[in-house]
């Protein structure tokens, strides 16, 4: 994403760029900073949240809809 000139760009020792915030970090890092890595790991646990609720969305759905197919007597009374 940056502009760098390709002549500039190779004499960068080896290193690459925070997932988050996109800035150049050491190789072996996962993120630039502890501020980054949190917001990856918030990041992260939104995801398994809405994961987690729309397997349960899911799960209502087809109960609704064997309750609506296989007990209509009871729902008629
Ligand atoms: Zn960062």
């Amino acid at each position: 994403m940056s502009v760098r000139p390709a002549a500039k760009r190779s004499r960068i020792p080896e290193h690459k760029h925070c997932p988050i915030c996109g800035l150049p970090m050491a190789v072996d890092a996962d993120f630039c900073g502890e501020s980054c890595r949190k917001t990856h790991e918030e990041r992260l646990r939104r995801e398994r949240r809405a994961r987690n609720f729309s397997l349960l969305m899911y799960i209502a759905i087809m109960l609704m809809l064997f309750l609506f197919l296989f007990v209509p007597p009871l729902l008629q009374r």
